[in-house]
């Protein structure tokens, strides 16, 4: 089988999802990530404008199963907010909604970003987390949710794989909850991605290797336990591209979306350029940028 790698794409237009795939296309993906509508906001159109059937046409001619794409929830959602209850209610909300948009389109991955204490503790924040959780996925049916790994920037949780385990061991919902690994994020926590294959172990131990739903691959411009998250081109980051390739080959993710995150290059997308470096196990500047 291909490798199955793609980039986040943009959703927006007259196109919408439609859009999105012919994005993904046009850097050679196989697969791809995208947010419902705005990553800092929670307005979405109803699914019935997204084009999910001209888009679900265009991918099935293109050997794009909708099984390996993922969604990811806006950054906004804070489930381990405490101390404003609004934004908790907010969250809980959207959270639901997002859930029912992704059973609709036949999405099957929504990775999220488990939350941010501020400042109320860790416990707290955890506890706040897996109630949001219960709360939000009570309609849950083909959907599973992917918890990203957090950089440990301010507040953030996720940060380990034992606050990771305590939250999928105590919701409800745990057989509609996995993992997304993020490299940049792994790095800048505290992991050294040279060894792979230990953070896997690690992964399997604690929560298992089955769970892994999507895995993100960032450089980072950071070093290890910078607790920062701010990614970098692949091969132009403290990780490196042998790293970044050696988690892209792994045999035990082998089925598992790989999705870059990397940022743009003079406002294009460098995402055809670092797919073909994975594709042939070889590093080369990134020229060859899309609008
Ligand atoms: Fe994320
Ligand atoms: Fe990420
Ligand atoms: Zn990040």
């Amino acid at each position: 089988m291909d490798l199955l790698i793609g980039s986040h794409v943009g959703m927006s237009g007259k196109e919408m999802l439609l859009g999105s795939v012919k994005e993904a296309i046009s850097y050679g993906a196989t697969t791809f990530m995208f947010y419902t509508g705005a990553p800092q906001n929670t307005r979405r159109k109803p699914v019935s404008e997204l084009r999910v059937d001209e888009a679900k046409a265009l991918m099935a001619e293109h050997n794009i199963n909708m099984d390996t794409v993922v969604v990811h929830a806006p950054y906004i959602i804070n489930l381990a907010n405490t101390v404003k209850p609004e934004t908790f209610e907010l969250a809980v909300s959207f959270l639901k909604e997002e859930i029912a948009r992704c059973e609709e389109i036949g999405a099957k991955i929504l990775v999220l970003h488990p939350g941010s204490h501020v400042k109320a503790g860790e416990e707290a924040g955890l506890e706040s987390i897996i109630k949001g959780l219960n709360e939000a996925m009570t309609d849950i049916d083909q959907l599973h949710i992917a918890l990203e790994t957090m950089a440990g920037k301010g507040s953030e949780l996720g940060r380990t794989f034992d606050e990771l385990a305590y939250i999928i061991d105590h919701c409800d919902y745990k057989d509609h909850l996995g993992l997304c690994l993020d490299t940049c994020h792994l790095n800048d926590t505290g992991y050294d991605i040279n060894n792979w294959d230990a953070i896997l172990d690690e992964v399997d131990d604690k929560i298992g290797l089955e769970r892994v739903l999507a895995v993100h691959v960032n450089d980072s411009k950071n070093p290890i336990g910078a607790h920062k998250d701010r990614h970098e081109n692949i091969g132009y980051g403290t990780i490196g591209f042998d790293a970044l390739n050696a988690v892209v080959h792994n045999e035990r993710l082998k089925n598992v979306p790989k999705i870059l995150e990397t940022p743009y290059i003079d406002k294009k997308a460098p995402y055809k350029d670092e797919i073909d470096m994975f594709r042939t196990q070889t590093f080369h500047e990134i020229k060859d940028l899309n609008d």
